[in-house]
């Protein structure tokens, strides 16, 4: 129960997990480290429940929190009231923040469920401005989580993009999807898990970071560095 220390390839600015929601994630990426772990264990995934004892987790204070890092609060399968009972609890603990990552980030433009942009920050990925069939399963397009996020943004929520794990990509159509963001922040990776994706070459992604630390703060995670050195 509870808060968890990030590990592996988590975020630097992230101080504690917290997983309220549990199971199967029905966008289905194909390289999901959650997928990944459960198959290496052999494990079947459950249907996506919230586990009640985590609304008794003590929160804390003055921590940075990934709400729902196993998953994703805002697919489109998660029950309102799960979705409501989870952010009820972090209004309880008023002195984090709480990073909501979705790449369904429509579904909180349609209905608040109580989020508040001065206690959440929210982020969706973009992996790449391309649809790329067998790698993002049946999560939106990366095109229509930029139109939500353009809108959150309009809404006064603190926004921000994780470019990982990156694929190839183009240039000048990428920089236009994270600019409609307004993100504050674009955290850029590569994928750890071996899951042979078109990744870009290395001059490219150069390109792209300069491109984006014109306009925003770029933070690139340690993986990045298996394409960039
Ligand atoms: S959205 Fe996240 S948790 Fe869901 S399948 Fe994709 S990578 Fe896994």
């Amino acid at each position: 129960m509870s808060l968890k220390n990030p590990r592996g390839d988590m975020y630097p600015f992230v101080d504690w997990l917290w997983n309220p929601i549990r199971g199967r994630c029905q966008h289905d990426c194909s390289y999901c480290y959650v997928k990944r772990i459960v198959k290496r264990f052999r494990r079947e995934q459950a249907e996506p429940h919230l586990v009640e004892t985590e609304l008794r987790a003590n929160l804390g204070r003055f921590g940075v929190i990934f709400v729902c890092s196993g998953c994703d609060l805002f697919a489109s399968d998660i029950l309102d009231e799960y979705i409501i009972e989870v952010v009820a609890h972090t209004q309880r603990f008023p002195d984090n923040i709480y990073l909501l990552q979705t790449k369904n980030p429509q579904r909180i433009v349609s209905s608040s469920f109580g989020i508040s942009s001065g206690l959440h920050q929210i982020c969706t990925t973009v992996e790449t401005n391309r649809w790329v069939p067998g790698v993002m399963g049946k999560a939106p397009p990366t095109s229509l989580r930029a139109l939500a996020m353009a809108r959150l943004a309009e809404q006064g929520y603190v926004t921000s993009i994780t470019v990982e794990p990156i694929i190839d990509f183009d240039l000048e159509k990428m920089l236009q999807l994270i600019r409609m963001t307004k993100a504050r922040q674009v955290n850029i990776g590569a994928d750890s898990g071996k899951n042979n994706l078109p990744e870009p070459p290395k001059e490219k992604i150069l390109e792209l970071i300069a491109e984006l630390e014109k306009f925003t703060q770029v933070v690139q995670k340690k993986n990045l560095g298996r394409l960039t050195t």
